[in-house]
């Protein structure tokens, strides 16, 4: 693991010198971002432009980097796909403006060493198998079947407990639940970390870089968690067992040691009709697309107006084809059959509008 995350005085960690130290106002989110990057909208909250500040907290250093590997067009296809069911598109949510927005974001997330010992106890669960017969009733005749039915046998464990855990993940941002449940259909971690790769500054190949907005000693009980669920299933494995079940660890935990992986994330937007930009996050390793989905109420009522319009048109039609009836006599057939027309149009026209409506009350309530 890299020590690199001590202290920097030049405004950014040495490890981003080249990068640009910026937060965004309205929720805070800080960044650090290249220099051609101009004045980008948050990725985190799309309501403000991130704005330089003289510097930032102290940061622990990337040790490991997750490289954004979702094939372009794996990634295409997926926004293609999240927005077609919409109704009644936003201008701006097209696959062109998408892409025209799409940002490389990486995230961060803690990565914590540290040594653990102590005492544990459990109940382990060992498989059995038990072998029985049935007496079955079949084409006129008894048939008896073997039955092999796998049973659990609870015993009691104790032991003793010294272990070193390195790099477990540990959440670096207040919202880490929430943005990794949308990069993976809710999924704790929605990337495969055993691909990532040791960090350098070239890997980030011009992206934004997310800070972590917890410190280390926040993310304290969450790693010390996954340690003793980890410790769980070694002594599962030690005991020979196949289950567990109230696992309890007397441990002292080391004090740790923090890094960060950096997770990428592709963030792009569409704007609603208020002119309020939708942020939609796509996962940097699987193309995992997530957003929410709104139909546009303006679009919808330029529908229904252009519906009534030709309402009115159809209406004027008809009552010109009436009056005409009282010369030609016939023309009474048409007139009626025009009238139908015009009345199913009358009541077809609010029809986008109660779908815009329904439908974003469907995906609001989500
Ligand atoms: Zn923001």
């Amino acid at each position: 693991m890299s020590d690199d995350a001590t202290a920097h005085s030049s405004g950014a960690p040495a490890w981003s010198s080249a990068l640009h130290p910026t937060h965004c106002a309205k929720c805070r989110a800080t960044f650090l971002i290249p220099s051609n990057a101009g004045a980008p909208f948050c990725p985190n909250c799309f309501a403000a432009r991130l704005e330089p500040i003289p510097q930032l907290e102290r940061a622990a250093a990337p040790e490991l980097i997750l490289p954004f590997t979702v094939a372009d067009a794996t990634r295409d296809a997926n926004l293609e796909r999240w927005q077609r069911d919409i109704p009644f598109k936003a201008r701006s949510l097209n696959l062109k403006e998408l892409h025209a927005r799409l940002t490389r974001v990486f995230l961060p997330m803690y990565l914590a060493d540290a040594s653990v010992w102590g005492t544990w106890s459990a109940q382990m669960g060992f498989d059995y198998l038990v072998a029985s017969s049935e007496e079955r009733y079949n084409s006129g005749q008894w048939v008896t079947q073997r039955i092999n039915e796998t049973r659990i046998r609870w015993e009691t464990r104790a032991g003793e407990i010294a272990r070193k855990y390195e790099n477990v993940p540990a959440p670096a941002l207040e919202n880490h639940e929430r943005v990794m449940a949308a990069l993976g259909d809710g999924n704790a971690l929605p990337f495969d970390t055993t691909r990532a790769l040791g960090f350098s500054s070239d890997g980030l190949n011009n992206a934004l870089v997310r800070m972590p907005d917890l410190t280390p000693k926040a993310a304290t009980k969450s790693a010390q968690l996954e340690m003793e669920r980890r410790a769980a299933n070694e002594c599962q494995i030690a005991s020979g067992a196949q289950h567990h079940e109230q696992f309890s660890l007397r441990a002292a935990f080391g004090e740790p040691n923090w890094t960060l992986m950096l997770l990428p994330m592709y963030v792009t937007s569409y704007s609603d009709d208020n002119g309020k930009w939708i942020p939609l996050r796509v996962n940097g390793q699987t193309g995992f697309v997530s957003g929410e989905k709104r139909a546009s109420m303006k679009v919808a009522r330029r529908w229904a107006l252009l519906l009534g319009a030709i309402a009115l048109l159809a209406f004027l039609f008809t009552t010109f084809i009436a009056l005409t009836s009282i010369l030609v006599p016939p023309m009474v057939t048409v007139a009626v059959v025009l009238l139908c027309l015009t009345l199913a149009l009358c009541l077809a026209a609010p029809a986008p509008l109660i779908i815009a409506w329904q439908y974003n009350r469907q995906n609001s309530s989500k």
